[in-house]
């Protein structure tokens, strides 16, 4: 092989070279194993040490063709070889020029190529100020690189030679082989210049975007690895002050009453998530405290207890008898719902709704209903909510939220199933705080409210096992939709005779127990209840009958303490004497304990026999028992522990055959019907158990005062424009004595006494009635333009409203008009119309019972009414005449004590204004009021 000056061509040794690009004035290492290659490295030791490193250009080949390295690479010196133990030669190569391969031939055992040294032109002068911007540059680069020897780096680029300082930069920036090989074969210095600086800027961009991100990160690792380090510090002090004061345990009951719970998983898992929170927390921060609360409330409202229910209906049914009298058909309506709710499992109108007066038992109905299905009882009064949150609860961002009443009256049930009372839904109102209604409509939807959500807890509740009760006064204030998913059941109202056996067989002895007495200690005889039923309450139920039942009691009880102070003053001094003694007894006996302890602890050490006698003593005892079962005398029964006899200790497994029994006593202990009595003083008992206090009529004002009521609101005589009307309100039915007066004036229709709009309006209907019929009643013709009209309802306080008054306005203003008074043995009900038609109202039976209250003997009202007289009981309807009208015409002549007279002859056939044509139609007269 021939040696040419630079410049000239060459024939070298190939080298391929994997992923590597040489540049020229650069040493690199490297360990030659590829056969091609160790024989080119042996020539090129053989001939001058000079080669032709080339990058390959796909690295994976093992044997490049010619065509599969690069063309342009660098001659290169070797400056050391040793060859391994294992074939393979270790380099160190130092390059020395770039170089252009021209040709390829193919040797034995390597490649060999003619080349052709790549030299640049002669240096521009603007090289001079490129290589000064590139250096800078570079030095910039080498600064952020962490990983270049930074000296080594600084110190190569203080070359003066342009080309190599390229070359140098080229060789250590972080670009990929095509890049190194673009930069390896620009033989231009000044365009190579251009280039590096291209790519030590981009290089520089490239490393400040990493630093930068390498920063953040490194940032949030520091700083989550703060906060994992302050954490474990935290609990760590948690710990150690919870293991002092016993609060550091606080999580972990919590966490085991989740886990006793039973709550569904999604909640669970909320839970156990706020209690993670929780335990980061300073346990005295108010952060902890709402935490702690959330936590507490979630397992404390019940996930899956339940009581087990009754399903024997018979059972229930007497439950219900037993507590309360009368309403049969609402009993046997009620029983029926029970079965159907055994059948069928979310069916519409699920909810009872009992609707009725005040003190008529609904609430105490509901009550009943839970001890007869053997469910716990929970009460809310829905009466007056006027905020959705009131039902639902608060979000938990409030500052002192809670849950709704809702879930708040769950937790205090403690089961799934309880029957909840929702008292007065009829009182709700709504305001600019959302409609509770709609929530109350949730509830009770049970296609919605198995996923009821408080927004307190913020968690599913499943609402469906609980059986929902509402009661009301009235219906028309419930919105439709509510009323819609509720079974309505009314109940009207209780007649004298039903409030005198409810009194006798209910609340007379309630009340007694409840002031401490015993029954026969306290007598009201029948003609006082008549009385306090009569004159001392008007109502539909029975409330403020069993207000004066306790109020008598009261008095009875102070009587009798009265009387019998001497008995109880000897009973004070008795119990003061014997809690004496047992002080006494009990020093006594704690000297004899440690006594006989001591004396028995001495024996035993003394005398081993006695143990022997012991033992026979106790096979003695055995023996007697053996002949008792012999006897067939075995009980089940722990004789000696029968006055501790407690229900809930019985063991009921044994009682296979005998369900019922067992059921029964569990209702009878679970919900003893408001018999929770307070317990009897023994001083109670120093009244002696026959004495008699008997409340009769005559003595009832000295318990109660004078009477609030006249026994009878009956009018004493028949009056001039006076009629009794009979009214339904929400405290049951009513009388209403209606006035009626004529003065002189313009004809004005004055009505007073709070008359809601219906009934307003129901008052110029009745007018327009009255004129359009004036002849036929031998009235002036002009008397609505002669005189003025006032019409008055009393109690004027209280609103009155509804269409039924109409007939009785009607008679009111005949009888004033016509100077026929009313009979005022009558009471009335019905809606009029302009043609004198009488049409149906509600609430009859409620206004029957008042009109007997009242001592009235007839009764008109609608014929299309006589239908609902079957509710009316018949002691009532015996006393009463009912008579049933379709027209106005019927009502005057029933009600008015004479017939009127006749129109005058000269009257008749005239139609007055406004009056009923031939044609039966109506002309209506301008009005002059
Ligand atoms: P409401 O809820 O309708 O206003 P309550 O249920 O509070 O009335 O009843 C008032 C009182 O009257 C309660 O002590 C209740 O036990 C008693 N009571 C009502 N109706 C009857 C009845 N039919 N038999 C026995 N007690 C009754």
């Amino acid at each position: 092989m021939s040696k040419r000056t630079q410049g000239e061509y060459q024939t070298l040794p190939l080298l391929p070279l994997r992923d590597v690009v040489i540049f020229p004035g650069m040493m690199m290492p490297f360990v030659v194993g590829r056969a091609r290659s160790v024989a080119a490295l042996e020539r090129a030791m053989e001939s001058g040490k000079r080669l032709f490193l080339a990058a390959q250009r796909d690295a994976e080949i093992d044997d490049p063709e010619a065509t599969e390295v690069y063309g342009v690479g660098t001659i290169a010196m070797i400056v050391q070889s040793l060859k391994q133990p294992n074939g393979n030669i270790r380099v160190l190569v130092e390059g020395v020029q770039r170089a252009q391969a021209i040709e390829f031939t193919e040797e034995d055992t390597f490649h060999e190529v003619v080349v052709k040294p790549l030299v640049s032109a002669d240096a521009a002068p603007e090289v001079h100020t490129k290589t000064k911007a590139l250096t800078r540059l570079f030095e910039k680069y080498v600064k952020l690189a962490a990983n270049l020897p930074h000296e080594a780096m600084l110190a190569a680029v203080k070359k003066d030679d342009p080309g190599r300082l390229a070359d140098t930069i080229a060789a250590h920036l972080d670009v990929d082989l095509p890049g190194k090989q673009d930069l390896l074969e620009i033989v231009d210095i000044e365009n190579r210049l251009d280039k590096l600086v291209e790519a030590v800027t981009f290089e520089i961009e490239k490393l400040r975007v990493d630093k930068k991100i390498q920063g953040q990160v490194k940032k949030q690792m520091e700083q989550a690895q703060k906060e994992y380090y302050l954490n474990e510090k935290m609990k760590a002090i948690q710990r150690e002050l919870g293991s002092k004061d016993g609060k550091g345990s606080e999580v972990d009951q919590l966490r085991v009453k989740i886990a006793k719970s039973g709550m569904p998983t999604d909640v669970m898992e909320k839970a156990e998530q706020e209690l993670e929170r929780l335990e980061t927390m300073p346990p005295m921060s108010a952060e902890a405290t709402v935490s702690r609360n959330y936590v507490d409330w979630l397992v404390s409202v019940p996930w899956f207890r339940r009581t087990r229910e009754n399903n024997n209906l018979s059972l229930a049914a007497d439950i219900l008898d037993e507590d309360h009298y009368g309403l049969e058909k609402i009993k046997e309506r009620i029983v029926e719902f029970l079965a159907v709710r055994q059948l069928v499992d979310q069916m519409k109108g699920s909810i009872l709704c009992f609707v009725g007066a005040p003190g008529v038992g609904k609430s105490s109905l509901g009550r009943s209903i839970a001890r007869a299905t053997g469910r716990e009882f929970v009460r809310l009064s829905v009466g007056g909510v006027r905020d959705e949150a009131e039902v639902r609860g608060h979000r938990r961002t409030y500052i002192g939220a809670f849950p709704g009443q809702i879930m708040q009256r769950m937790k205090a049930a403690g089961v799934i199933n309880p029957v909840f009372l929702l008292d007065e839904v009829d009182k709700m109102s709504m305001d600019f705080r959302g409609d509770p209604s709609s929530a109350l409509m949730e509830v009770l939807d049970p296609e919605q409210n198995n996923q009821f959500v408080d927004h307190y807890l913020d968690a599913e509740y499943d609402l469906s096992h609980v059986m929902f009760i509402a009661t009301a006064n009235v219906l028309h204030t419930i919105p439709a939709p509510l009323q819609d998913r509720m079974e309505i059941i009314r109940l009207s109202g209780y007649t004298e005779t039903e409030k005198m056996q409810i009194a006798r067989r209910h609340l007379i002895s309630k009340q007694i127990a409840y002031h401490g007495l015993r029954e026969n200690q306290l007598e009201i005889t029948d003609n006082a209840l008549g009385r306090i039923i009569g004159e001392y309450t008007r109502e539909a139920g029975v409330r403020a009958l069993e207000r004066m039942v306790a109020r008598v009691a009261r008095k009875g009880a102070r009587n009798l303490v009265d009387q019998y102070s001497a008995e109880i003053t000897k009973a004070v001094e008795a119990i003061a004497a014997a809690e004496e003694e047992e002080r006494a007894l009990a020093t006594l006996t704690d000297e004899a304990n440690a006594q006989e302890s001591a004396d028995a602890e001495a024996a035993e050490k003394v005398d081993p026999a006695l143990d022997k006698l012991k033992a026979d003593d106790l096979a003695d005892d055995g023996d007697e028992e053996d002949t008792f079962e012999d006897d067939d005398f075995s009980s089940d029964f722990d004789i000696e522990n029968i006055e501790n006899f407690n229900l809930d200790d019985i063991d009921m497994s044994g009682f296979d055959n005998d369900e019922e029994e067992e059921l029964e006593a569990v209702i009878e202990a679970r919900n003893p019907m408001e018999r929770v009595m307070p317990k009897r003083t023994a001083l109670a008992d120093a009244i002696p158990e026959d004495a008699n206090l008997v409340v009769n009529a005559d003595k009832l004002e000295e318990y109660l005062g004078v009477p609030r009521f006249k026994k009878r609101q009956k009018e004493e005589a028949s009056e001039v424009g006076l009629v009794a009307g009979l009214a339904w309100t929400e405290r049951g039915g009513e009388i209403l004595a209606t006035e009626a007066t004529l003065m002189p004036g313009k004809g004005k229709l004055a009505l007073t006494g709070q008359l809601g709009d219906v009934m307003q309006e129901s008052g110029q209907a009745a007018l327009s009635y009255v004129r359009s019929r004036a002849s036929t009643f031998d009235v002036e013709k002009d008397f609505h333009q002669n005189y003025d009209i006032h019409l008055h309802v009393p109690e004027g306080a209280i609103p009155k409203d509804g269409p039924s008054a109409g007939i009785t306005l009607a008679t009111a203003i005949v009888s004033a008009l016509t100077g026929v008074p009313v009979s005022h043995d009558v009471a009335m009900t019905g809606e009029i119309t302009l043609r004198g038609k009488v049409l149906p109202i509600g609430g009859l039976k409620e206004k029957v019972l008042a009109a007997h209250r009242a001592g009235l003997t007839q009764v008109i009202m609608p014929a299309e009414n006589e239908k609902d007289l079957q509710d009316v009981p018949g002691e009532v309807l015996q006393d009463l005449t009912i008579h049933f009208v379709d027209t106005m015409d019927e009502v005057l002549r029933l009600a008015l004590v004479s017939p009127l007279a006749p129109a005058s002859d000269d009257e008749e056939g005239e139609l007055p204004p406004g009056g009923q044509q031939p044609d039966g139609s109506v002309q209506q007269p301008p009005l002059t009021h």
